[in-house]
């Protein structure tokens, strides 16, 4: 059986590593080096010291940005094995990690791009999305091997997934935002917000933000952290690059980056993406309630 490792033990990474490490002998390492211990004495994966990655036949990562990528690549670069998989589960930058994959090529490492969406519930449960960018053969040599995973779209060559993702989480943004908009408007003549969305959730304005998120997050107050403010706008900054790089019009989406950029200068970037609305409550002087 194979060995895997996994570098980045953080919101994500934590729970893909675990259904990894209950499928298949799994390293894993982490910066702050004692979530790679809880995680070892938790699921049975082998907290190692970074050189020691390089001893897997398929490294996954995810870290914030494709910087970080880098970094641990490079790090690694004088260790890694001909023959090497490595697949990137960071929602990273499609032309900086083609530049990676070449790099890796040349040590005869084979580079995917496959970041997640299904956020913090999907990766415990199993149940995440996998966009896969690279060639059909890389994408069939590791589609085995994805246990944090329910469904795989191979959606082009190294740097569509990022591409994908992008623009996915572009969606997200706007979804929630205009859902935030429009519901404070309705609770302004009265309307409550819980009434609101049982007719938006059974109509056509719905989206997984009045579904799922305005409902279990919002309306609750419970607001919990799972997917900071501050990469949602890195997203957005990629989405950005995505569709300045194919001078496709957009301006909508670029109206949205920058509500989405004072609504992290206003509250932080470590804040949850979702308390963006607080922006727009302290606007409006009440609630989403
Ligand atoms: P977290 O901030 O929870 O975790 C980040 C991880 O990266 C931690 O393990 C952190 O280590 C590590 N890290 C940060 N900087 C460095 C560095 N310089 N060198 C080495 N390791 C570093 O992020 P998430 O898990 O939320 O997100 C990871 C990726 O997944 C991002 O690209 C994000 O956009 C994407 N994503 C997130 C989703 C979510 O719902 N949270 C959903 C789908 C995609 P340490 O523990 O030491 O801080």
């Amino acid at each position: 059986m194979e060995t895997l490792a996994f570098i980045g033990l953080g919101a994500m990474g934590y729970p893909m590593a675990a259904h990894l490490a209950k499928n298949r002998p799994t390293l894993v390492w982490n910066r702050t080096f004692e979530k790679a211990l809880k995680h070892q004495a938790e699921y049975g994966s082998r907290a190692v010291p970074l050189e020691e990655v390089a001893e897997a036949e398929v490294i996954f990562t995810c870290l914030p940005t494709t910087k970080e990528v880098i970094e641990v690549a490079e790090a690694l670069y004088p260790l890694l094995r001909a023959g090497t998989y490595w697949v990137d589960a960071t929602s990273g930058e499609p032309e900086a990690s083609r530049r990676l994959a070449e790099r890796l090529e040349a040590k005869g490492v084979v580079y995917l791009d496959a970041p997640v969406s299904g956020g913090v519930a999907g990766a415990e449960r199993g149940s995440l999305t996998v966009m896969m960018g690279g060639s059909e053969e890389a994408v069939q040599r590791v589609r085995p091997l994805l246990f944090y995973a329910q469904k795989v779209v191979h959606v082009g060559p190294v740097g569509a997934g990022h591409a994908v993702k992008a623009i996915n989480n572009a969606l997200l943004a706007v979804n929630l935002w205009a859902a935030g908009e429009g519901i404070l408007a309705l609770v302004a003549q009265g309307v409550s917000a819980e009434r609101a969305l049982e007719v938006i959730n059974a109509s056509s304005g719905r989206s997984n933000a009045t579904e799922t998120l305005i409902p279990e997050r919002v309306l609750t107050r419970a607001f919990p952290k799972t997917f900071a403010l501050g990469l949602l706008v890195k997203d957005l900054g990629i989405a950005m690059g995505v569709l300045e790089g194919e001078k496709a019009p957009a301006p909508l989406l670029r109206l949205t980056r920058e509500v989405y950029e004072m609504a992290k200068r206003e509250l932080g970037a470590e804040k949850d993406h979702v308390e963006a609305l607080r922006l727009l409550e302290r606007w409006a002087g009440r609630a989403i309630q």
